[in-house]
């Protein structure tokens, strides 16, 4: 059932056991708008958990509380409320159904959410979740310390790239405004998501010598090799951004294998085709400008099949 961010938070007050999560491969909206809905919970008294399956980046290390993180326990939890923060289908958080008993409560922006939960908060036309949080919390009426203001800043900005993507928009810059009226920083933060190991720079230079072009330039491929995939370099993030800023060129694509699952993460980024309706035909999801999938196959199988498909879609919009 769609509720409110007012309906949603009077369910949070009311429960005494929280648990939170977010989707796997988490980025900064993901953990910012998580962090800061626990910290605003034990504010409240109220028992509260964060939950991820999957290893934390080490990038966002600088959050506060984010050791708290832990992952799902392998017997079921009995809580009052379930919250999936940022991932608009169960799926994307990799907690089975049985790690838990209780309501759900999904607060998401992704125009693919799938209505999962007992109860969804979804507004799409919001640029992150942290959107969403920021205006519960501003509803709950009881102060926003530097902390949460931190962590919401970092989920905003990370999800409209530090305002220059197009879901950029006069309710990010004035959501960002507050935050930083309640203390947020926005120097300290965009400097410690900046720094990087020097193996990041080394896999980035690996990453970018897969470079390819197809389609008359308007499709750049790129992957994520074995040897990066398999070194200790957990995050290619923002490693995307260099196919896709190529002129002349519409879909980015970046393929991610796993081993072990015989999986290939396939992450898209376009400058005008909706990427979201394309990655959802594939069984994943995403905004329009940024989606992604995972699918089985080899490397070779899954980069021909995507690339066919992203090259009628191209030719379906007329791109
Ligand atoms: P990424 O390429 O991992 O940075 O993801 C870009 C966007 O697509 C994010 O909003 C993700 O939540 C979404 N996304 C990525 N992979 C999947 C998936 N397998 N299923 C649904 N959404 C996804
Ligand atoms: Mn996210
Ligand atoms: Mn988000």
């Amino acid at each position: 059932m769609r509720v409110t961010s007012g309906d949603a938070l009077i369910e949070l007050l009311r429960a005494r056991t929280v648990v939170l999560t977010t989707h796997i491969n988490p980025d900064g909206d993901a953990l910012g708008s998580m962090i800061a809905l626990y910290l605003f919970l034990q504010s409240r008294s109220i028992q509260v958990q964060m939950w991820l399956d999957d290893n934390l980046p080490r990038m966002y290390s600088f959050l506060p509380e984010i050791e708290k993180i832990v992952r799902p326990p392998a017997s079921t939890l009995q809580v009052d409320l379930f919250v999936v923060l940022d991932a608009g289908d169960a799926s994307r958080t990799g907690i089975s159904a049985t790690s838990y008993r209780g309501r759900s409560l999904n607060i998401d922006h992704h125009l693919s959410n799938r209505d999962f939960a007992d109860l969804t908060v979804v507004d799409e036309t919001v640029a992150a979740t942290g959107v969403i949080i920021l205006r519960m919390l501003e509803e709950a009426d009881c102060g926003i310390s530097k902390q949460i203001a931190n962590c919401l800043y970092t989920a905003i900005a990370t999800d409209c790239g530090f305002f220059r993507y197009a879901n950029t928009d006069t309710q990010t810059f004035y959501a960002a405004a507050r935050l930083v009226s309640y203390g947020a920083e926005p120097n300290w933060i965009s400097e410690q998501l900046q720094v990087m190991p020097l193996s990041k720079i080394t896999a980035l230079s690996k990453v970018l010598d897969t470079l390819e072009v197809s389609g008359c330039g308007r499709v750049a491929l790129i992957e994520v090799p074995p040897e990066v995939n398999s070194s200790d370099v957990e995050d290619t993030e923002g490693f995307i951004d260099y196919p896709r800023n190529i002129f002349g060129v519409e879909v980015a694509i970046m393929f991610k294998p796993s081993k072990e699952k015989q999986t290939v993460k396939v992450s898209f980024r376009s400058k005008r085709l909706n990427v979201s309706d394309f990655a959802r035909s594939l069984g994943g999801g995403g905004h329009a400008r940024a989606a992604g999938c995972t699918l089985k196959g080899t490397l070779p199988e899954v980069k021909s099949m995507v690339l066919i498909r992203v090259l009628s879609a191209l030719r379906e919009a007329g791109l």
